[in-house]
């Protein structure tokens, strides 16, 4: 498998960059390449030029900033996985290490898995659960995008095609939170086929204050499971009350294919729902 010929652009800053993407046609941006490059191997896309984001500076922070943790564009899965800044919030490390394996978590970016939005990708269904936000730069100046308004379709996003993931962030989870991820791998890809992110954050008297449940690999999409949310919003956070709001949920609309039916697909969806909440809230509540 050997990609359509194409150009190479490696600019220095991220204004240049930019400026490429909008002046040369048909150009692309690559970053880590681990969808990219696999992509064009299989004339699945055959930009004319790509614009790597690889010998920009500054993108690789991972901090804790303005009340939140910040994570720029060029941090790897790894890097991510093993920040300091970050230990704060286990689902970093838990969801970093299901990610592939060393290789594509030593190049892939978690910006980047973001923007090319895959229907089993990992990061999108922690970045809603947590409800983060991409800083977003193109010609026109930069913009913030919440995580409810990224993912627009299977592949597709809000971000323009000369529009640059500068920069991704999470709030701070406050007292009385926790989060988790759980997958459950496709055998041979590694891909998810459920993968479930959740975020609880109890009162002082033990109630569900916010609530959120992200889902991957069901739907053409990744969501939020808002029917579940609203009826554990203000309940007792016990594992029943966990259970009963994970029996039905009715955002599904799972695709079906030859690795899970639709069917399947819809049960392992209620299940690691309801796991990923029950792990949250013992992190919540330790
Ligand atoms: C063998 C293998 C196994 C994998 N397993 C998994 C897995 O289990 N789970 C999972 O979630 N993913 C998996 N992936 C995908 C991997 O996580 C990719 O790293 C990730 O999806 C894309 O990040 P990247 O930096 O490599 O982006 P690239 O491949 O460089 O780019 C992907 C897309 O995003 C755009 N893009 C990249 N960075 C930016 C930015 N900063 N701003 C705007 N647009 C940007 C590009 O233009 C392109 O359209 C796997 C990949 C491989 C090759």
């Amino acid at each position: 498998v050997i990609p359509a010929e194409f150009d190479y652009r490696a600019p220095r800053s991220l204004d240049q960059a930019i400026e490429l993407l909008a002046a040369l046609p048909d150009a692309k941006l690559v970053s880590g390449g681990m969808s990219l490059i696999p992509a064009m191997k299989h004339r699945l896309l055959a930009p004319a030029v790509l614009v790597d984001l690889g010998r920009v500076p500054d993108l690789d922070a991972i901090a804790a900033r303005d009340g939140g943790f910040v994570i720029g564009a060029r941090a790897t899965h790894g890097q991510v996985g093993a920040a300091a800044a970050l230990a704060a919030l286990p689902i970093f490390a838990e969801t970093a290490r299901e990610i592939g394996d060393a290789q594509v978590r030593n190049r892939g970016t978690l910006a980047g898995s973001l923007a090319h939005a895959d229907p089993a990708g990992d990061w999108p269904a922690v970045f809603l659960a947590l409800g983060g936000r991409v800083s977003a730069r193109g010609p026109g100046g930069e913009r913030e995008i919440a995580a409810g308004d990224l993912f627009t379709g299977m592949l597709a996003t809000s971000l323009a095609s000369d529009e640059v993931i500068r920069e991704v962030r999470f709030p701070a989870p406050g007292p009385r939170c926790g989060s988790a991820y759980l997958k459950l791998r496709q055998a041979a890809s590694g891909f998810a086929l459920v993968g479930a992110a959740a975020s609880l954050r109890l009162d002082a008297q033990g109630r569900c204050e916010r609530v959120a449940v992200a889902l991957t690999g069901i739907n053409a999409v990744p969501f939020r499971a808002a029917s579940v949310e609203a009826r554990l919003e203000g309940a007792r956070a016990d594992r029943a009350a966990l259970a009963a709001a994970c029996a039905e949920i009715a955002e599904l609309d799972p695709t079906s294919d030859l690795h899970a039916s639709a069917d399947y697909r819809s049960h392992l969806a209620r299940v690691y729902a309801r796991r990923a909440l029950e792990r949250a809230l013992e992190r919540a509540a330790a």
